[in-house]
């Protein structure tokens, strides 16, 4: 479980659109359960958005889905 510092980092890396799939998938995770993290990066969106850079990566809800189950399955494995 990555810290929520880590989080906040990464999501820097992940505004400007070049977050690695590993770290994109630990941001997912980290993101579906810590609200704290979520306000951050609506915070941030808010504010790319408004410079008008933030790409906004599109995964399928069930590639997303897939993704998550393969994730859980590597820390398992740990
Ligand atoms: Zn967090």
């Amino acid at each position: 479980m990555p810290s929520c510092r880590e989080i906040t980092e990464l999501l820097t890396d992940y505004a400007e659109g070049r977050l690695g799939l590993v770290h994109w998938l630990r941001l997912q995770l980290h993101l579906g359960m810590c609200s704290p993290c979520r306000a951050y990066l609506r915070q941030l969106r808010a504010t790319a958005g408004a410079l008008g850079k933030l790409p906004s990566p599109e995964v399928p809800a069930d590639l997303q889905a897939e993704l998550m189950r393969r994730f859980e399955g590597w820390k398992d494995r740990r």
